[in-house]
């Protein structure tokens, strides 16, 4: 597999951080390598949201064309069903302001393939696929690169994996953006603090009829919380379970499981036998939430989940991830684009410094949302189930007031401290 041996940043990572970054220094004439682990960008649902404030960085890049020849769908309204009545949260696009009011729906994969070509344009841009970043190299006290090795699925435990020639890419900085379970993180001994938010969540499809409402719909009931977003003709949800109840219910099987959901939201009953076939097409998502102390060491900095593993509520992750990366090219960029040689730690450090409020202001919203609505729904293991009596005091708000939805409609679509693309990584629409 060819790849450099020599980079002025090594990216580890393709997903929303690592190719944001990746794009935005080489526009800046800053050689970057991204190492991302697999073949290509196809995974399970993993997100696919693009919010109003990534929408705008991409009319900042001239990628909005392009952009738009994708398959999106707009989320701009939400229904929260409950026992006690349903919470309709019709004027979250509206209250949005700017151009763009929504949220967009795109696969994750297409995106990232989108951002891939407008990067492979660029001469300084190399993105390696099946990399998987192993370790670090160090020059002294200074992370000075990254050990990698080709990445063959299902090969890590087995004889053949452990003789795959294991390389290193030097470089004067290496950033972190390989996702929560980041192993470039756990190699340079970057551990996080973990948070509250103790659910997990199963993830499956099912099939969208004509008629069914658009949009997000959440459905709560004593002891079950399911959420399904519409993308075109299929439902994709999540079902929220406690925190560690996986194997157990799961035991239960797939037909217990239909009967749940049947008896939890009975209008889409019809069809549970076209979804999951087993349980092994019932995805477990353990859900984290978790953020550094320190995000950086002397020629290493961590962006993204790999910094601030996310829960999905609110699904803020992506563009968080994105923020970063633009407030990482912009402060990181400008100094390399001036400088030669090793970027200095308090330059890394004002990368923490920009983000870590935004990302401790989301956490925190994360959290609350999970206190305030999900552990109500939930219940706790041990500790007799209650009947939620009503519908939650910011639900109630929401609905009685309209007005009210425009903050956390911006709060989610726009998110604090929205970043902008340093003038030299911008490029006019192409005509
Ligand atoms: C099931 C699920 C649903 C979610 N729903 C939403 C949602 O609707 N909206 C939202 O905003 N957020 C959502 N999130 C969260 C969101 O996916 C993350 O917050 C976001 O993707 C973080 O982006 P990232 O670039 O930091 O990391 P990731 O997207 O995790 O990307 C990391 C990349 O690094 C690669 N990689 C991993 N290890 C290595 C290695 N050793 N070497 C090389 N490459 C490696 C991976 O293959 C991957 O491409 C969801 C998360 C999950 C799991």
């Amino acid at each position: 597999m060819s790849a450099p041996e020599r980079t002025r940043v090594a990216v580890v990572g393709g997903g929303p951080a690592g190719m944001v970054l990746g794009l935005l220094l080489a526009r800046g004439g800053i050689d970057v390598v991204v190492l991302e682990k697999h073949a290509d960008f196809l995974r399970d649902f993993r997100g696919d949201t693009v919010h109003a404030s990534t929408l705008t960085l991409l009319d900042e890049l001239g990628l909005a064309t392009a952009f738009g020849r994708l398959p999106a769908r707009l989320l701009d309204r939400a229904e929260i069903r409950l026992d006690a009545g349903t919470a309709r949260l019709t004027n979250l696009g509206a209250s949005i302001p700017g151009r763009h009011r929504g949220i967009a729906l795109v696969p994750q994969w297409d995106f990232l393939e989108m951002l891939a070509r407008a990067a492979e344009e660029e001469p300084c841009f190399t993105l390696v696929r099946s990399a998987e970043a192993v370790g670090l190299a160090h020059d002294g006290a200074r992370v000075a690169g990254v050990r990698w090795r080709e990445y063959v699925p299902g090969a890590g435990a087995s004889p053949g994996g452990a003789q795959r020639e294991v390389r290193t890419l030097a470089a004067d900085l290496v950033v972190a953006c390989d996702g929560r379970g980041s192993a470039v993180r756990d190699a340079a001994g970057l551990v996080a603090r973990r948070f509250g938010g103790a659910m997990d969540v199963w993830w499956f499809r099912l099939p969208r009829r004509e008629g069914d409402p658009a949009g997000g719909i959440g459905r709560l009931s004593s002891g079950s919380f399911l959420i399904r977003i519409d993308r075109g003709d299929y439902w994709q949800c999540g079902y929220v379970i406690p925190k560690g109840a996986d194997a157990e219910l799961r035991a239960e099987g797939i037909e217990a499981f239909r009967e749940h959901v049947a008896r939890l939201a009975p209008e889409i009953a019809d069809r549970l036998s076209e979804g999951p076939r087993s349980m092994d097409d019932v995805k477990l998502l353990d859900v984290r939430i978790e953020r550094l102390p320190r995000w950086h060491l002397d020629g290493l900095l961590c962006l993204g989940d790999a910094a601030h593993p996310m829960s999905p509520v609110g699904g803020v992750g992506i563009n968080l991830a994105i923020q970063d990366a633009v407030a990482a090219a912009r402060i990181v960029g400008g100094r390399m684009r001036r400088q030669a040689g090793p970027v200095p730690e308090s330059v890394l450090a004002a990368v923490q410094r920009r983000r870590w409020w935004p990302t401790a202001l989301l956490q925190g919203f994360q959290r609350m949302a999970y206190a305030l609505v999900v552990r109500r729904a939930l219940g706790r293991k041990d500790l007799p189930r209650r009947e939620p009596r009503g519908m939650p005091l910011p639900l109630r708000l929401l609905t009685r007031f309209p007005a009210l939805q425009r903050f956390p409609a911006y709060f989610v679509a726009i998110g604090p401290r929205p970043e902008h693309a340093p003038e030299w990584a911008r490029r006019p629409e192409p005509l």
